[in-house]
């Protein structure tokens, strides 16, 4: 896989604990890899992928990296609390936290049960409060942190059949914003990366029609790789992105 292969020799994240939220698969993935590569401990939140996280993990500390899979619903307030309790016992410190756990639950609003809506915003965006709220007291007395939430073009534009993950995009941007600015004069920031139509089991999903009809939309005449958005991830948690905070960076090929 692509995330496996290293392009960076910067080591700017060494030293660095970081929480990447649904990273057993895909964008998550991406981001567990870019980040160890920058030389970053690596903690691979998963949920129902167990297995998966282990060999992201593995593949991490084969690569000379530091990981460790931790399992946790997001969803579940407590069992955030719990992860973050154990981690900070282990560790001592988290540097950068990287909300990427997210799900769709896709119908046309007016088919849409209030089940398929409750879960995707409490996966999306509430699980983004829940490791925020737990994490935020730890990086106040740092003076320091990077949270990254990974938002989509959908929260950004709207998206037809996708109300319930609009909505909880959209609340994820205004989350970040609203946490950048009581956090800002902490040193911390927290910024939102959404992304456009990228190849993972989330688009592959996809009916070949729509995903035919999404391509054609994109400027760039193609969808882009979880590499794409992990690149700017690894950017919004260095040292070198110090000065950019509350702000929502699109990953698209042009699309939005
Ligand atoms: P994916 O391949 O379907 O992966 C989703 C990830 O979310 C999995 O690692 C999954 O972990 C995790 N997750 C789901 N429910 C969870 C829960 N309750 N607790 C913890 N983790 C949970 O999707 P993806 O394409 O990589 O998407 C990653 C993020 O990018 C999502 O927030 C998605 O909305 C966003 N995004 C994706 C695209 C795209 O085109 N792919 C576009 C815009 C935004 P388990 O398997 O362990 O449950």
């Amino acid at each position: 896989m692509a995330e496996e292969k290293s392009s960076g020799t910067d080591k700017e994240l060494v030293g660095k604990v970081a929480l990447v939220t649904g990273a057993g698969r895909g964008i998550g993935r991406a981001i567990a890899f870019v980040l160890a590569e920058r030389g970053a401990t690596v903690l691979v939140n998963y949920n129902g992928s167990r297995q998966q996280a282990m060999e992201v993990a593995e593949g991490i500390q084969a690569a000379g990296g530091t990981a460790r899979a931790v399992g946790c619903d997001v969803s579940d307030f407590e069992a955030c609390g719990h992860m973050v309790e154990e981690i900070m016992a282990d560790y001592g410190h988290v540097d950068i936290l990287v909300n990427n756990a997210g799900v769709t639950r896709d119908n046309l609003v007016a088919r849409m049960s209030e089940e398929d809506y409750d879960r995707v915003l409490d996966i999306n965006l509430k699980g983004a409060f829940h490791t925020i709220r737990h994490l935020a007291r730890h990086f106040l007395k740092q003076r320091k942190g990077k949270i990254v939430n990974i938002a989509s073009v959908s929260g950004v534009a709207g998206n037809a059949g996708q109300a319930n993950y609009a909505a909880s995009k959209a609340g994820l941007i205004g989350l970040t914003k609203s946490v950048a600015k009581e956090l800002a004069g902490r040193n911390i920031c927290v910024n939102a990366v959404a992304p456009g139509f990228i190849e993972t089991e989330m688009t592959l999903g996809m009916p070949q029609k729509a995903r035919e009809a999404a391509v054609a939309s994109i400027p760039m005449g193609r969808m882009g790789s979880p590499r794409d958005v992990a690149e700017l991830v690894a950017f919004l948690c260095a040292e070198k992105s110090d000065y950019i905070t509350g702000q929502v960076i699109c990953v698209d090929g042009g699309l939005v």
